[in-house]
């Protein structure tokens, strides 16, 4: 588990990868979902991320960062965001755990 603190700091570590500026970074409880993106550049990250491993928390962050840039969930995106995580060594299709965790990101506005 880590700390708000340092989990928007993971945040905004990989927002200066990518070069993307989130204006708003909240963390709290959501039931149905890991994360959302406002159109307005607001994210926002489930409590329950904290307790997950840094690894499954970069897919996560990566995911809601691209969104800053790119809304839809096409290929582009999707080649985008395995080479942002293979940059670091994740392997975001060699998770198991991801396929319900992917499936559970639902941006706010489609
Ligand atoms: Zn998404």
């Amino acid at each position: 588990m880590i700390t708000i603190a340092d989990f928007k700091k993971e945040v905004l570590d990989w927002a200066e990868e990518i070069g993307v500026y989130p204006k708003e970074i909240h963390v709290r409880k959501m039931s149905r979902k890991w994360a959302s993106c406002s159109s307005k550049g607001r994210l926002t990250f489930s409590y329950e991320l904290l307790t997950r491993p840094k690894e499954e928390r970069a897919i996560v962050i990566v995911h809601e960062l691209l969104h800053l840039k790119y809304p839809s969930h096409n290929k582009f995106f999707n080649a985008l965001l395995s080479a942002y995580l293979a940059k670091k060594g994740i392997a975001k299709t060699k998770q198991p755990f991801m396929v319900p965790l992917v499936s559970m990101i639902v941006p706010l506005k489609s």
